[in-house]
Formats: structure tokens, sequence, C-alpha cells
């Protein structure tokens, strides 16, 4: 790096704060005059069909609190609209900067996007500086012998957490430097109209954007942390911290969390810190294996002959399979953009082992859905709960729904949350409310069929099928050895 550099410019992506931030820490102590820039990206928002697309509303809120946040430090944020591989050039070009200074995407889209933009600009002679920030250990840090990555996450937790100290963990400073901020010319936030979306019913539904929003999530959650453990499963108790899309979105800071989970006593601490430690050991799979995109991590499972049933998957993705617990998380996902993973778990392994369809509709519906979408940790668990993912779930454990439900919902209490149609059945009877006798489904105003779905498809008889999907794989790849 050369420096300092004169002007310099801070492109913020997943990274929407100006705490613990190293680009515009590194930016701020390298630089005269440092610019920050957001870029509402069409290569990405293009692509989404829904145009009340909640993630879209999170970001904006997001940048308004960062904008104000980044004025009173003494700069503030220039907001664009358009392709960030010609907006990122073009700006640069305008403030005449002589760097950019960005924290790294490790999603293949954006290691894309950020390689043509790098290119461009040493055409120019900019440098363009990327940060790892993200995560406490990226791409190759964390590697088995031979430089080859880890494909089984024990033994890599285990060398993850060999290998971090509290260097890894500390903060990069910003409020020390602020005397390098530039205040743009004028920027205006454009309107979620202008930007070709809709205001969502995000605040409506409670969730907090932007960096106050993060904070206040993390100061519920603290006092949760010590039991984590043992609260995690339970639906009904919403005991989960709801980070994830401040993690997706960058207005909280990893080194914080894993900080916080690393130093604290107990075994709720520890079980946090090994969730933080997954969403890193994902990220390295899909930096490592991008094909695991649209094919199998384990490739020999691509040739398993999922079927093709839309009347099945519409009814799946519309929370109507008969079965209360898919259908409650289900439809928390629907109307809340959330579901809790216990429940992300129970819904996949139903959609790829009881209904025989392939992982990667549900993947691509969980995309479109959830709040806290992201890539790696979306593709990798679908991948596990299909069984064709790196340490995934073996094809012959397949989660029964009805057990599922007794043993982490057993009141029903986030059932009949989602599920009003069942809000009279007893507890012991709503978990396969199909076995109800027709007189006490009069009783319960819960006629099966009429009030609430049949079952779409008999479980044990789904199990056999699908033990018989996979083990035809199996025998056919002993046989190729
Ligand atoms: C089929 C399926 C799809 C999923 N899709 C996503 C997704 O798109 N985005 C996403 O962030 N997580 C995904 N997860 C993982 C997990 O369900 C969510 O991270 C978690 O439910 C988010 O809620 P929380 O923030 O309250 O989590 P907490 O329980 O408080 O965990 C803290 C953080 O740890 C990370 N984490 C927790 N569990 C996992 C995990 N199994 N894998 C990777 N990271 C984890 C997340 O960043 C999470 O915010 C998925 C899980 C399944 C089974």
């Amino acid at each position: 790096m050369n420096t300092p550099h004169p002007t310099s410019l801070v492109w913020f992506r997943r990274d929407l704060r100006c705490f613990d931030h190293a680009a515009l820490s590194q930016a701020l102590r390298h630089s005269e005059r440092v610019f920050c820039v957001f870029v509402f990206d069409t290569d990405i928002l293009d692509a989404l069909a829904d145009k009340a697309d909640r993630r879209v509303d999170f970001i904006w809120h997001s940048i308004k609190e960062l904008d104000k946040a980044l004025t009173t430090m003494g700069g503030g944020l220039i907001v664009r609209h358009g392709a960030a591989r010609e907006v990122i050039p073009q700006l640069v070009q305008e403030l005449g900067a002589t760097a950019v200074f960005t924290n790294r995407d490790y999603e293949p889209a954006a290691v894309m996007r950020d390689a043509a933009i790098a290119k461009t600009l040493k055409r120019v002679g900019i440098e363009f500086n990327t940060f790892k920030d993200q995560v406490i250990f990226e791409r190759d840090e964390i590697m088995r012998g031979a430089g080859r990555p880890y494909s089984v996450f024990t033994p890599y937790k285990n060398a993850w957490l060999k290998r971090v100290t509290g260097d890894d963990l500390v903060p990069h400073p910003v409020a020390e430097f602020t005397h390098a901020f530039a205040r743009p010319e004028s920027s205006t936030l454009p309107t979620l109209n202008e930007l070709g979306f809709q205001p969502t019913d995000l605040i409506q539904l409670g969730v907090k954007p932007g960096m106050s929003g993060a904070q206040a999530a993390w100061d519920t959650f603290q006092n949760t942390l010590a039991n984590y453990d043992e609260v995690r499963d339970r639906p009904s108790l919403d005991a989960t911290s709801h980070l994830g899309v401040h993690l997706r979105f960058g207005t909280m800071s990893i080194r914080d969390l894993a900080r916080t989970a690393y130093y604290a006593p107990g075994k709720g601490a520890q079980v946090w810190l090994s969730e933080l430690i997954w969403r890193e050991f994902f990220q390295m799979i899909l930096y490592h294996h991008p094909r695991v995109m649209t094919q199998a991590f384990r490739t020999e499972f691509d040739a398993v002959a999922w079927e093709t049933n839309p009347e099945r998957f519409a009814a799946w993705c519309a929370g109507r399979t008969g079965y209360p617990i898919v259908d409650a998380a289900m439809r928390q996902l629907n109307q809340t953009g959330f579901m809790h993973n216990r429940l992300r778990m129970i819904a996949a392994s139903f959609l790829t082992k009881d209904l025989h369809l392939h992982w990667l509709q549900g993947e691509r519906y969980f995309a479109q859905k959830l709040l806290d979408y992201d890539l790696a940790s979306n593709n990798g668990n679908w991948q596990w709960a299909a069984s064709t993912g790196c340490d995934a779930q073996p094809y012959f454990r397949i989660f029964n729904p009805v057990t599922q439900s007794e043993r982490f919902d057993p009141q029903g209490v986030f059932i009949k949350r989602y599920v009003p149609e069942l809000a009279a059945v007893d507890a012991r009877e709503i978990h396969a409310p199909w076995q109800i006798s027709p007189i006490e489904q009069q009783i319960y105003g819960a006629i099966i069929g009429r009030d609430y779905p049949a079952p779409i498809v008999d479980h044990d008889a789904a199990r056999v099928k699908a033990l018989a999907m996979f083990k035809c794989i199996k025998e056919i790849d002993s046989l190729s050895k």
C-alpha cells in the first residue's frame, strides 16, 4: 500500500457499520481524505423477483443510519444506484481517489465482481485494497495437512479454536482516526420506490435494522447466552440471538460477538461460539468449492433421482403439508422472514426425505424468503439436511416430523402460534392430528381435510422410499469402485 493516499474511497457492502471495520480503519489511517460509498447494485437487485423484499428494506434503513453516524463523525455516505462494476470506477475518477478500500466478500459472484473492478482500476493506477472483516478466519487460514481444506466440521472447529488468540478478536479502531473523514458535497438516499422496491412490514414485525438494531438484539441475547445450550432447540422460547441478519449485512462486528463468547464461562457460550464457527466453516467450503452452489458437495449424490411434484412443493411452501410442525415452520418463514434453526432442519428434511424433492428447490425458496439469507450457510445447511453435503446428516438418519414435534414443541405452543386451525387441539394430539378420532375433531373444531389438511404423504412409506433412493446411489457407487 502506498501511504498516505491523498484521497481514498471506502466501499461498504456487507459491513454496514462504522465501528470495528477493517477497511474503514485502514483507509482512515493511510489516507488524508476518506470518502465512503454504498452502491445499491443493480446486478444484485434486478435478480430479486419480489419487489417488496424485506432484505432491501433492511439495507435501506441500515444505510440511512450509517450515513447519519458517518456524518456525525465528520464524513457521510455517498449512495449510488447502478451496476457496481461501473459505478465504483466512475466515482473513483470523479473524486480523484487513488485507492479503494473494501472488506472481502467470499461469494463467487462477489469474488468475480471484485476481480473485474480491481483489474479496471489497476489499468489506471488505482489500488483496490481488500481486507478480512466478516469472519475471524477466512479462505486458507484454517487448513488441514498438505494445504487441503477441511470437509468435516469438528476437526475444523478444533483447529479454529487452537489457532485463535486474543489478537484475532481485537476490534479495528475507527473513532481514533475520524480527522481523515471527507464530507461528500451532496448525496441523497434514494427512496425504496426510486430503487424499484416497495416498503415492507419489516419494522412492524419488530425487526430493528442498522447498528442500533444489532446492538439491541445483542443486549437482549446476552441474558440468554449462558443457557443457550439448553434453550436453543425450543422454537416456542425464541431464545436464539436473531443476529443472523446483522451478521449478513455487517451491522454487528463478528469480533465483538466471538470475543464475548470466547471469554464467557459456561457451556452456553461455548455452544454459541460453535455456531459462529459453523458460519465460517460454510463460508470456507463455498470459497474452496463454489460448485456446491448447484451441485452436491459429495458428487455421487447428484445422481439421486429426486422427484418433480409441483403440488407437493406448493403445499410445503404454503405450510399446508398436514404435518403441523412443518406447516408452522413454513408459515413462520412466510410471515416473518425468520425460521428457527431446529425448524429449518425439520422443514429441509421433510422436503428432501419425505417429499423427495431436490434440495435446490428448497434452498432457492429459503433464499427468497429468509431475512438472514446467506448463500454459504443456506447451501451448506441444505446439503447437510439432504445428506449430500460435507459432514452431512447420514442419509439413513431421517427426521420423523412427529417425534421431532413432540420433542421440541411438546405443548404445541409454537404450532398453535402459526397454525391457528389447531388452537383447540390437546397438546398430546397436536403433533399427528390425522390420528384424532372424528368425534374429537368435531369437538376441537378442526376437521382434518376440511379445516386443516390431511398429511400429503405418509412418513413411514416416504422414509422407506427415501432410503431406497439413497441406497441405490451407494450401491452404484460401490460397484463403480
Ligand atoms: C436448511 C437451513 C438453512 C439455513 N439457512 C441459513 C441462512 O441462509 N443464513 C444463515 O445465517 N443461517 C442459515 N441457517 C443456519 C441457522 O438456522 C441460522 O443461522 C439461525 O437460525 C439464525 O438465527 P439466530 O441468528 O437467532 O441464530 P443463533 O442460534 O443465535 O446463532 C448465532 C449465529 O451463528 C450462526 N449460525 C448458527 N447456526 C448456524 C448453522 N447451522 N450454520 C451456519 N451458521 C450458523 C449464524 O450466523 C447465527 O446468526 C440455516 C440452517 C438450515 C438447517
